[in-house]
């Protein structure tokens, strides 16, 4: 691997795969811990495991509107007529049933001694009898106590990013707050001498700043905290004395622009005196040097500057390494088949992604690779769906072919 901090210059690819492995390894969970209300708590990693205190369903109860019975009171053959003895509604305590029907609704205690409800549709009520059909099936209708999670089952691992279902389970286990991992604290800046600030004028030569927008937003959805450094300038000693202070108190530096090999690509030498980098070239299409290292002991990613190469080395190497920080249990983004519909052929060796959107044609659905290819091309990006990824070996895919495709909501 080139390691560009110990002088040497950097040659040879590394896999797009060592590279998120390899920024993965060098960061340590967030250790500190807090309870969050469950109000809040969407998008934390929970801190540790959480056991049902409580089977779920509490109590076993009613899956319909209905009779329960015994169903040894069933005729062995054709339809059955019962006494009704008595109904129990939601939130009322459970009754006894030793023979008959029992009038229940959706959610009601089941009365001791039933086993089975009698959907009220499958029913003819009248003058407090109740005639049901043949035909049914013991256990029916019925929500045993503990049979979604059983009391003492772990209910949610540690390390889940919380998502809103997870919230209504904790919830329904009774649990008022929930422990989870501080948020990563990520100190985010851009690096240029033509970057503008989004509403101010433009000068000549000058570009808006569009990748901080970009980064900031991406790592809000990884469950980030960011302290937003602003633009800093293409000037050696002036980075080194910002990448100081934005190491101080946070858990990452990340950066964008300055880390290839031109002049005014500052970043590398400015991290190199406060610290260590490698700067990886990662065999991926887009995609520039990746660097990672550390300032004052706080790991450092420097992503290339084209916003196509910042988009897809974040999603897959600085994304990993933000999970890790987060002690989030990381799970690949899954890629689904789709038939392209278009034809690309191109040099092995590189994992490439290709932008495209998904339409419906006679045959169903077909990617479209959008027309704007460049690394630069934030349009290409925003009015596409998601990455096609061709493996490292693949010289050409063919209209008609199944590729793998990633939607962009797998990334974000
Ligand atoms: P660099 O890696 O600094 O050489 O930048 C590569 C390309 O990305 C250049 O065309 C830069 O102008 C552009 N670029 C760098 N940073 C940004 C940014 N924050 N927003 C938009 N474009 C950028
Ligand atoms: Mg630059």
């Amino acid at each position: 691997m080139a390691r560009l901090g110990d002088g040497r210059t950097d040659s040879g690819l590394v896999t797009l795969d060592e590279a998120a492995a390899g920024a993965v390894s060098r960061v340590d969970p967030v250790a500190e811990t807090l309870k969050l209300p469950l109000a809040a708590a969407d998008g934390h990693v929970l801190a540790e495991a959480v056991v049902a205190r409580l089977d779920l369903p509490p109590f076993a109860n009613s899956a319909v509107d209905g009779y329960a019975i015994r169903f040894a009171d069933l005729a062995a053959a054709g339809a059955t007529s019962l006494p009704v003895q008595g109904r129990t509604l939601a939130g009322e305590a459970p009754a006894r049933l030793d023979h008959g029907a029992w009038r229940i609704f959706t959610g009601a205690p089941v009365p001791e001694g039933a086993d089975t409800i009698v959907m009220q549709e499958d029913v003819v009520a009248s003058d407090g009898v109740v005639t049901m059909p043949a035909g049914l099936r013991r256990g029916a209708n019925l929500r045993l106590a503990g049979e979604d999670v059983a009391c003492g089952q772990e209910a949610l691992p540690a390390g889940r990013r919380l998502r809103p279902p997870d919230l209504g389970l904790l919830a329904a286990l009774g649990l008022a707050e929930v422990p989870v991992r501080r948020r990563p604290r990520v100190a985010l800046f851009s690096t240029g001498d033509e970057l503008t600030e989004p509403g101010r004028p433009l000068g000549p030569g000058a570009i808006y700043d569009a990748n901080r927008a970009m980064l900031h937003a991406m790592l809000v959805r990884a469950g980030a905290e960011i302290v937003d450094l602003g633009i800093l300038r293409d000037d050696a000693e002036g980075l080194e004395q910002r990448l100081r202070e934005a190491a101080t108190g946070c858990d990452l530096v990340l950066t964008s622009g300055g880390v290839s090999v031109g002049e005014a690509d500052h970043v590398r030498d400015a991290v190199l005196a406060c610290g260590g980098l490698d700067l990886w070239r990662v065999a991926i299409k887009p995609g520039k040097p990746i660097a990672i290292g550390s300032v004052a002991g706080t790991p450092f990613v420097g992503l290339p500057g084209n916003p196509v190469a910042v988009f897809v080395g974040f999603a897959f190497v600085a994304r990993p390494l933000l999970a890790r920080l987060a002690g989030e249990t990381y799970v690949s983004p899954a890629a689904w088949p789709v038939r392209l519909g278009f034809t690309h052929a191109r040099k092995p060796g590189r994992r490439e992604f290709l932008r495209v959107s998904l339409e419906r044609d006679a045959d169903g659905i077909v990617a479209r690779r959008h027309p704007g290819e460049g690394a630069g091309s934030l349009a290409s990006l925003a009015q596409s769906d998601g990455l096609v990824v061709l493996a490292e070996d693949i010289t050409q895919v063919k209209a008609g072919d199944l590729a793998p495709f990633l939607p962009y909501a797998e990334l974000l």
